[in-house]
């Protein structure tokens, strides 16, 4: 599953994960991992972004996933449960920018392929279609307006008791939407034989029950 960012790809990979009994991976996560490793060591900053220093120390970046007491999978850095730590605004603007680093795209993606290796996975992201399994047995684009998503961020942010701006939300989509489909490195593209959903007006169990039917076909 691709699509744009806070697009609910999500929940829908989990839901479709969950009844197709495959393991569901959030590749953005691994991204978001680099990033957090590389703020704590002050390699980014709103300033700049140690591009040398991230990719001199990648293979010091053990991203692993395990699930909770619930079954949820959670992500872990160095053996270090970051789960909670890797979803603020700035570890996903980090995200967005150690991203258009080659040498990290690299890493990821073989990292992730070899978390799909003779298992069926669920996996979403950026370029799952296009580079990371560009063989998937299903493809599916999810797209929603910029305003929703920024809505459907806030809300759940607020519910965490967070106490963001909605203007700061909606920047930080549009601004990761921009640098997704800009950057030279694999940018964020609809794979040709991927399905679009497009999920600004539907509900979550109307989209699984479509996402479902499709896989069947
Ligand atoms: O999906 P999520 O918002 O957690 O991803 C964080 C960031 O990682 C995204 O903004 C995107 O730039 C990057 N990403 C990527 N390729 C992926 C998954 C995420 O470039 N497969």
């Amino acid at each position: 599953m691709d699509g744009y960012s806070s697009c609910g790809k999500s929940t829908i990979a989990k839901g479709l994960a969950k009844k197709l009994g495959y393991t569901y991976i959030d590749s953005g996560a691994m991204y978001r991992a680099v990033a957090l490793f590389a703020i704590r060591n002050g390699w980014i900053t709103d300033q700049m972004m140690d591009e040398k220093a991230i990719i001199e120390h990648l293979s010091n970046i053990k991203i692993t996933f395990k699930p909770n007491l619930s079954g949820v999978q959670e992500t872990f850095l160095n053996d270090e449960n970051v789960e909670k730590e890797i979803r603020t605004l700035e570890v996903a603007n980090g995200a967005s920018r150690v991203s258009t680093l080659a040498a990290v795209r690299k890493e990821m993606v073989r990292q992730q392929q070899e978390m799909g290796i003779n298992k069926g996975v669920v996996m979403d992201g950026r370029d799952i279609g296009t580079v990371v399994f560009p063989n998937a047995e299903m493809k599916l684009f999810m797209t929603c307006s910029p305003e929703i998503r920024a809505k459907r961020r806030y809300d759940e942010m607020v519910s965490k008791g967070e106490s963001p701006l909605y203007e700061d939300v909606l920047a930080n989509v549009k601004e990761r939407d921009l640098r997704d489909t800009t950057r030279e490195e694999s940018p964020l593209r609809q794979a040709e034989d991927a399905i679009v959903l497009d999920n600004s007006e539907i509900g979550i169990d109307e989209q699984l029950i479509w996402a479902l039917n499709m896989f069947n076909k």
